[in-house]
């Protein structure tokens, strides 16, 4: 897909799904410690779920320090509802560690030094730069945004570092901290990944899915459509 013709996907999903920085992501946090514990939680499970268990998590370890030195069965305990509770639980305890012994107890601004972390990929550290730090350093390709950037044809690939590549690529620097909440926000409203809505999908007619081109890694329903 063409660089005009991908914008103007986004310049409708942008009038779909009004937004301001401060509601585009989807995790209750207060501090950029809280946005990373929370985001490394949110792997495999909803966003409800992990704001449901900070009130607990963040009362018992407020900070890097105190949870660096947390009991495993304790946080397995709070967090247990977030699924994959022991490895989580490991890796949060881990990264709490490593805040405390080489950053100062602070959580680092760069994607570099951010994934040094346990339990920290791209996808984790672009959202902590771009929300708690409003630092567009890359794009956050979660399940969603992988979904939708295949159906779309903004990639062929289908690794999420890939994908990121191709779409700030793709698109201007400008769009890059907006593309996770306009693509995570369609998903949710219309384009499910099994059952995708596309009749009253907004996009439909810029769609590749839709006009049956296909594309790698993607089940096609093969429903009539128009
Ligand atoms: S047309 Fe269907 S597959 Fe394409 S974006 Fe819309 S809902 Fe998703």
């Amino acid at each position: 897909m063409n660089k005009t013709s991908a914008e103007k996907i986004l310049t409708v999903l942008n009038t779909q799904y009004p937004h301001t920085e401060d509601t585009m992501n989807f995790l209750e946090f207060e501090t950029p410690f809280q946005c990373l514990i929370l985001t490394i939680l949110s792997a495999q499970t909803t966003d409800k779920t992990v704001n449901g268990l900070r009130g607990e998590l963040f009362s018992r370890y407020p900070d890097a320090a105190a949870l660096a030195c947390a009991k495993q069965e304790d946080v397995e305990r709070i967090i247990h509802p977030a699924g994959f509770y022991h490895a989580k639980a490991k890796n949060i305890i881990m990264a709490s560690r490593a805040l405390a012994e080489r950053f100062g107890g602070d959580v680092p601004q760069t994607i570099e030094e951010l994934t040094t972390l346990p339990g920290v990929g791209r996808k984790t550290a672009n959202i902590v730069t771009n929300h708690a730090y409003h630092k567009v350093l890359g794009i956050a390709v979660d399940t969603h945004v992988k979904r939708l950037s295949i159906r779309l044809g903004f990639t062929e690939n289908t690794e999420p570092e890939k994908i990121e590549q191709d779409l700030m690529q793709l698109f201007d620097k400008d769009w890059w901290g907006h593309i996770n909440y306009l693509l995570i926000s369609h998903c949710r409203a219309v384009c499910d990944a099994r059952h995708p809505a596309c009749e009253a999908c907004v996009i439909r007619r810029m769609c590749g899915w839709w006009k049956g081109s296909g594309n790698p890694g993607e089940s096609k329903e093969q429903e009539k459509r128009p």
